[in-house]
């Protein structure tokens, strides 16, 4: 079920022990083609599938990330990683005040620095209460465990084959034309400020190999991805 959209009764009455689900995204560029809330909207409808599957509270997604590559491109609007180390504690102790203490961190987002910045969150947030039980993935950790065989291109990353094809199932109305695939150029260890220059389209990928019925296959592999994630939570004894 969708946290948004139930009333303080509905809440009251659930069990304390459903796992609650937090998804992440970003605002970024994603090609000429996707929308810039790409990363909200692949993990959110995602964690709504796998709600069908097992008893879990998805909350209220976070639109906005730690985006660096993309920061150069127009509508990349980025936060701090101290902003969201922030963000992710209190929104964790807001949860455990209300009783919860099953929490499963999702990313649509799956830049390094964002990821990092959620984990130590994570960790941090732990050692201040070891009885909760904690989980921490990106939307990519997902498609390597659980889709890998789905996908087509080798290091298929950002709007390219998998983002496109869930976007094409998820928000048909919402893809323009997809453009040739493109993998970008940045100069290896070197920090870059022009980094469209390196990068012109914004693509890591080959949009090409997608289409909507691949799209349906990988959210229904991601959804069976978070059911078993969700399924070692409830099992795990620290
Ligand atoms: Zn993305």
């Amino acid at each position: 079920m969708l946290l948004e959209k139930l009333t303080f009764p509905e809440v009251e009455r659930l069990p304390k022990d459903v796992p609650v689900l937090i998804p992440f995204g970003s605002v970024e560029e994603h090609g000429p083609h996707l929308p810039l809330a790409t990363d909200v909207y692949t993990i959110y409808r995602v964690a709504e599938l796998a709600a069908r599957r097992t008893p879990l509270l998805v909350a209220p997604p976070v639109y906005y990330g730690l985006c660096r590559s993309t920061s150069d491109h127009p509508g990349t609007i980025s936060i701090r990683g101290e902003t969201l180390r922030a963000l992710v504690i209190d929104l964790l102790r807001a949860f455990r005040r209300q009783g919860f203490e099953i929490f499963l961190l999702v990313s649509g987002h799956a830049g390094g620095t964002h990821m990092a910045f959620i984990l130590d969150a994570a960790e941090a947030f732990l050692a201040e209460d070891p009885r909760v039980r904690l989980a921490v993935a990106s939307i990519l950790d997902l498609l390597r465990d659980y889709a890998l065989d789905l996908i087509e291109t080798p290091g298929d990353s950002h709007a390219g084959e998998w983002e496109t094809a869930l976007i094409q199932y998820f928000y048909p109305e919402l893809v323009k034309e997809v453009g040739e695939a493109e993998y970008p150029a940045f100069p290896k260890y070197l920090l870059v400020s022009n980094k469209r220059r390196f990068w012109p389209r914004g693509v890591w990928g080959n949009p090409q190999k997608a289409d909507t019925e691949k799209g349906q296959r990988l959210a229904h592999r991601l959804a069976e991805g978070l059911e078993s994630i969700i399924k070692s939570l409830k099992e795990f004894r620290g």
